[in-house]
Parts: C-alpha cells; sequence; structure tokens
C-alpha cells in the first residue's frame, strides 16, 4: 500500500488531511486523494483533492489556497492596492508561488511588468500543473519568476515599484523575516514616491498579536496604514487580515471593472470597516 504523508490519514475507508494550529484545535478536511506530494529544500509540499473545496495546495501540513476559496484571497490581496493606484506599472509580488495573486494583477493593462519572487520554484511548478483553477496556468509575458529569497531580493533590488504584494505563507520557516521590520523598510525603499504595498496579516481571532504587530510596523514607515478584513473559509477561523501601506493613495482611484467573483466596488470601500474587537486589537487592547 501507498505510504501517506505525514498529514493525511486514513479513517474507516476515507482520507482525511489534518491540519494542526497549535495543540489545541485541528481542523480536517475529508480529501478523495493525495495528487502530488513532495519535500522540497525549502518545505514538504503537497496537493490533495478535497471533497468540499476542490484540489488544495497545502506545504507543512498548512493550507495555502484551494480551487473553492482561493479566489476570495487572490483578490482581496491583488486588487486592494492596484486599484487605489491611478497607474500602477511595475508590480513586485513576494511569495504568491500559486500565481493566484499575479493571475489578477495581469487583469491591469497599464501593468508592464509583474516580478514573481518566489523562495520555492515547486510551488509554481505544481501550481500550474495541478491547481489552474487558482494559477490559471498563468503564461502572461509580463510576469518575471525569481526564485530566490524575497527578503534579500527587496534589500538589493534597484527597481522602483508602484505596487508591492507581500503574498507569503505564515510567518514560520522561510517566512519569519517577512513579518519583519527590516524587511518593510527595504518594501518601503523600494517602492515609488507613490507606491504602496500589502500583505496578508494573519487571523484577527486567532494571531491577533502578529496582526497588531504588522500594522504597527507598517503604520511606524508609511504615511497611509489601514487594515482591512475577508472571509476565506479555509484559513483558521475564517476570519482573516491584510495589511496596507500607502504613500499617498488612500481609496480606489476610479469605479471597480475588473472581471472579479468577490471583490466589488462596495467591496473595496467596505472592507476596511472592522469588527470593535479588532479596532481594540489593532490599539493593542485584549478583550480578555
Ligand atoms: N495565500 C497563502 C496564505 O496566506 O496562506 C499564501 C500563498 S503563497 C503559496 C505563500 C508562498 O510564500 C509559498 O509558496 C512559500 O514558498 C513562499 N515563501 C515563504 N517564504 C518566502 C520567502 N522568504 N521568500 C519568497 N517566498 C517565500
Amino acid at each position: 500500500m501507498q505510504q501517506l504523508p505525514k498529514y493525511v490519514q486514513e479513517k474507516d475507508g476515507k482520507l482525511w488531511l489534518t491540519e494542526a494550529e497549535g495543540n489545541n484545535l485541528y481542523i480536517r478536511y475529508g480529501i478523495k486523494e493525495v495528487v502530488y506530494e513532495k519535500q522540497s529544500p525549502y518545505q514538504h509540499v503537497m496537493i490533495v483533492d478535497s471533497y468540499d473545496f476542490g484540489k488544495m495546495l497545502v506545504l507543512d501540513g498548512f493550507v495555502q489556497t484551494t480551487a473553492g476559496d482561493g479566489f476570495i484571497y487572490n483578490e482581496m490581496i491583488a486588487h486592494l492596492p492596484l486599484s487605489f493606484h491611478p497607474n500602477p506599472q511595475r508590480v513586485l509580488i513576494i511569495g504568491g508561488g500559486d500565481c493566484g495573486a499575479a493571475r489578477e494583477v495581469t487583469k491591469y493593462d497599464s501593468v508592464e511588468m509583474i516580478d514573481l519572487v518566489e523562495i520555492d520554484a515547486s510551488v509554481v511548478d505544481v501550481c500550474k500543473k495541478h491547481l489552474p483553477e487558482v494559477s490559471g496556468n498563468l503564461s502572461d509575458p509580463r510576469v518575471n519568476y525569481h526564485f530566490t529569497d524575497g527578503v534579500g531580493f527587496v534589500q538589493d533590488v534597484d527597481t522602483r515599484y508602484d505596487v508591492i504584494i507581500v503574498d507569503s505563507s505564515d510567518p514560520v520557516g522561510p517566512a519569519v523575516e517577512l513579518f519583519g521590520l527590516d524587511f518593510y523598510k527595504n518594501v518601503y525603499r523600494a517602492l515609488n514616491d507613490d507606491g504602496l504595498m500589502v500583505c496578508q496579516s494573519e487571523s484577527p481571532l486567532f494571531y491577533a498579536d502578529v496582526m497588531q504587530q504588522t500594522y504597527e510596523r507598517i503604520d511606524s514607515l508609511f504615511p497611509i496604514a489601514k487594515t482591512y478584513s475577508a472571509t476565506v473559509p479555509t484559513y483558521p477561523g475564517g476570519f482573516w487580515s491584510f495589511t496596507l501601506g500607502s504613500k499617498r493613495y488612500d481609496r480606489p482611484h476610479t469605479t471597480f471593472d475588473k472581471e472579479a467573483r468577490y471583490v466589488t466596488d462596495g467591496i473595496l470601500s467596505q472592507c476596511f470597516q472592522l469588527p470593535q474587537f479588532m479596532q481594540d486589537a489593532l490599539r493593542g487592547e485584549t478583550n480578555e
């Protein structure tokens, strides 16, 4: 019998992917099959076909994106900064190996180049091959792939970007430094005078400290810092936060006219309306 990856168990003839959130919370997805699995030099990379969300990209046992709900996250991380900028031409994506964010960025005709900096080439390969629902088999000639560490890339890069999207995995392993102040300083430096950045800033319910620290760091560098939220069912708790840092623009430039499944004109402004507990957490107040 084929040996199952350690994140997958068989019970009563059915396969289950178990995502362990610390020691006290386990999230289980019934899966039809393991489509791909390999240990890359950076992480365990797996594609599974689940019953409820279709194909899923799983890194080190954590669900990163799925055919079923990946569009919510990818549209929210890409269209917010791009719709705020009146003429985005150069875009940098750090992480984002599933290509879903890049796919959204290609919807902007003004964009001339997209640098996608992913540490793990195998993530791009498997997502193009097995997860076209997210990657769209991205073959747009404006996308330049750089398979290297995003931390070093922003430190050394001479290009100045209009928009930088930090589409990182959780702050563990190679992604830890993508949440650090020094990294954000380099992101600030790599942006044009009217540029903006966005990053995913974790769950406001389970990782309020990461969200608050991310906001505080970006707020210390950028004249405009704003947190927004969306519901992404396969991220722990469902509720997810993103943080935007902008040198000039603080609202959408024009009416939203891209083809999208989640983002609308209303969402682009409403997503900044935060529930009280999130506002408190961003001020460093806890609700315990
Ligand atoms: N949407 C996802 C989420 O929030 O869970 C993130 C998607 S994307 C697949 C995250 C990518 O960041 C992974 O493919 C991972 O390899 C990449 N990554 C992690 N650390 C990195 C680093 N230091 N430089 C570049 N890419 C990195």
